[in-house]
């Protein structure tokens, strides 16, 4: 058994069974050659579970939704008609229900921090339904209370396209997150309703001004799931110091993200420069946000991850990495799952 249990603010894996006609949910159970969760890596490397993204494809690439090679153009997609994306969102959350039924136990999909705490307790592998983006959702808010009715927790407003509710941010380096508009009068509404039913609003990929919206508006803790630190690597999607201050502020977190090409400081997505890069991240959140506020959010099979850490059996390295480099048991602890924990518990309060 690993010493640690990684509780993860971010995966694609759904990704990968909605792209990927030959990838079974048996294979997910058994485990799979390519891609980098399978129930048997993570009980190798303890990943305890972790934020399982629904997300729509442009029906015009079929890229994975943070391994974008060529940064050096502002990247933004078009907007998603919503039609489509229901039915990806149906088809992707069913997945979900369905491995969890196919799983015998070994996995559920987790509604409360009780349940998550439980979970992680036992050894049972912890799924929270996640949406990438909000294009599922109508402009009154029908779509929303169905999908919390059947487990959603956790939404990001936009990815890095335009929404009814807001606008993400292009993936630009080097580049500010500060492009484009805030969010829009049903960006409001969709943020006030979040924070009734206590579903998280992830801050990812959204742009500055969406940034500022949700952080005046929001009474819940401010999280970025799956984001990195702008001062150490310029890409529009990371967080910059006075984002995270905010962050800091609202007692929030940030989920560390292992795509290369938000941690390396010239943005290329070169995964062979060791341990320390990610290294420096976490120093750099622990410092500005404190150790109750910094976690995990690998973006794992939807990002080039960093060789050394290179699926989930992989990640004792990181843990051992930051053992390394002075992080001791008790702080580690709070890294890899209770600091999620925490601000779940906040968010969601129950
Ligand atoms: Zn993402």
């Amino acid at each position: 058994m690993p010493e640690f249990s990684i509780f993860d603010g971010h995966n694609d894996t759904l990704l990968r069974f909605y792209q990927n006609d030959d990838v079974t949910h048996s294979d997910f159970l058994r485990g799979m050659d390519g891609g980098h969760i399978d129930l048997p890596r993570a009980k190798k490397g303890g990943l305890a579970g972790g934020f399982f993204a629904v997300w729509t494809p442009n029906l015009e690439d079929r890229i994975a939704p943070d391994s974008m090679p060529d940064t050096s153009k502002p990247y933004t997609p078009p907007a998603v008609e919503r039609g489509y994306a229901l039915s990806v969102a149906h088809q992707m959350t069913a997945d979900l229900f369905r491995i969890e039924a196919e799983s015998n136990g070994q996995i559920m999909i987790v509604r409360s921090a009780d349940e998550l705490q439980s979970c992680i307790e036992n050894g049972v592998f912890a799924a929270i339904l996640h949406f990438e983006g909000a294009e599922a959702i109508d402009q009154d808010l029908n779509a929303l209370e169905v999908f919390f009715q059947a487990g959603l927790r956790s939404l990001g407003i936009v990815w890095s396209r335009p929404t009814i509710f807001a606008h993400g941010v292009p993936i630009a380096f080097p580049s500010s997150p500060d492009i484009g508009p805030g969010l829009t009068e049903a960006g409001l509404r969709l943020v006030k309703r979040c924070n009734q039913l206590g579903i998280l609003i992830d801050l990812s990929h959204m742009n500055e001004a969406g940034f500022w919206d949700v952080a005046a508006r929001s009474d819940a803790p401010l999280v970025a799931t799956h984001s990195n630190v702008h001062a150490l690597c310029p890409i529009s999607r990371n967080l910059t110091d006075k984002q995270l201050d905010a962050i800091k502020a609202s007692d929030g977190m940030v989920g560390v993200n292992f795509a290369t090409g938000f941690l390396n400081e010239d943005g290329a997505w070169d995964s062979d420069r060791g341990l320390d890069v990610m290294v420096r991240h976490v120093d750099y959140l622990v410092e500005r946000l404190g150790e109750t506020r910094v976690g995990f959010g690998s973006d794992f099979d939807g990002a080039r991850v960093p060789d050394d850490v290179g699926d989930a059996s992989m990640l004792p390295r990181l843990t051992a990495a930051l053992q390394a480099a002075g992080y001791d048991e008790a702080l580690l602890h709070k890294m890899t799952h209770q600091n999620w924990l925490r601000v779940l518990r906040q968010t969601w309060k129950s």
